[in-house]
């Protein structure tokens, strides 16, 4: 399957801010002989803040229109209401996306799959902000059943209540598990929204394809630093083809069962380290509870008590040794830290 990509602004700010950024993808696409398959940018922004840009709404819809004519590129963007997908119809605007927020609500789904019924659409099905792979096929299987054209899925991560380095966690698991139940729905990732900031773009785009998605939406915008939404995630038109032209593509999962198993002990691997790190915060305070009392740092029964709990409640026996080399270790890193 050749890779599909996405790439235009978070969204529509004006006429001039979308011709140019059109105009400088073009360039990069001729520059670089990328195969650009669409150019994304949104008109309606689900925010969650009020105050925040909300998008230009049915004015820029011409626009969108314009830049697919002009460029000769299939133009997307995101769709709330079964009312805005009536009038992306009218502005010649057949692909649309059903974004993360309205991805949690399945009565909207259900509203605009109605609205796109056995209609030459494009849908692309971003997952919903929650974790939840049954509300995503669920989203997915409203636009099959609705007999559109075709239905694309994306990743962009989850919410994570910001405890993560990424803007959303990526849960790579998910989208997987999502191949392993649809082998032929194409799976795109959106690094943007993923990563929230540039700087992780370029890493977490090549682990996608590492896993086999089928491709990469990339917000991108002519001055990013001026960008009235998603400001730190949006790349410059030469730093997409530059992206682009440093990834190596492999767009398919030979064997998405054994993927998914091995995302799913990376996402274990991560829980560990991240919890190994909060234990030794807690150690510190342990640390300093004890000196302001002038207590041992060392208290060698305490610690084989709690060892011996740790080890009848433990794992299988077969594991029994390993946890008690585990525990010691760990011990004993704890002692040295305190010290
Ligand atoms: C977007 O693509 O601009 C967008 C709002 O995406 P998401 O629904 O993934 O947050
Ligand atoms: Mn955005």
């Amino acid at each position: 399957m050749k890779p599909v990509l996405i790439a235009g602004p978070c969204a529509v700010e004006s006429e001039h801010q979308l011709f140019t950024t059109a105009e400088l993808l073009s360039q990069e696409i001729k520059r670089t002989g990328i195969a650009l398959d669409y150019f994304r940018a949104g008109v309606w922004k689900p925010r969650s803040n009020p105050n925040s840009f909300k998008g230009l709404g049915n004015e820029a819809l011409p626009w969108l229109g314009e830049v697919q004519r002009g460029f000769g590129i299939r133009v997307c963007t995101e769709v709330m209401t079964a009312k805005q997908v009536d009038a992306c119809a009218k502005a010649g605007i057949t692909t649309l996306w059903v974004g993360a927020r309205t991805g949690v609500n399945p009565v909207e789904v259900q509203k605009i799959a109605d609205a796109v019924k056995e209609k030459p659409f494009t849908i692309l099905v971003k997952n919903p902000i929650v974790p939840d792979l049954n509300l995503w096929i669920g989203n997915i299987e409203r636009f099959l059943q609705a007999g559109v054209s075709q239905v694309i899925a994306v990743h962009r991560g989850f919410a994570n209540g910001n405890e993560n380095v990424y803007r959303n966690a990526p849960c790579w698991e998910i989208p997987i598990d999502l191949k392993v139940h649809y082998p032929e729905l194409p799976i795109l990732c959106d690094p943007s929204h993923l990563c929230g900031n540039v700087k992780w773009i370029p890493q977490v785009a090549q682990l996608a394809l590492n896993y086999g998605f089928n491709g990469l939406m990339l917000e991108t915008h002519y001055s990013p630093a001026e960008a009235l939404s998603d400001a730190s995630q949006q790349l410059t038109p030469a730093q997409w083809g530059d992206l682009i032209q440093s990834l190596t593509f492999k767009t398919d999962m030979p064997n998405a069962e054994l993927i998914k198993q091995r995302a799913l002990l990376e996402h274990v691997d991560t829980q560990l380290s991240e919890l190994l790190a909060k234990r030794m915060e807690i150690v510190d305070e342990i640390a300093r509870i004890k000196k302001e009392n002038n207590l041992p740092v060392v208290q060698p029964k305490q610690w084989q008590q709690v060892t011996e709990r740790y080890l009848k409640e433990g794992l299988d026996p077969a594991y029994r040794d390993f946890l008690a080399q585990f525990l010691e270790l760990l011990h004993q890193t704890s002692i040295q830290r305190q010290q």
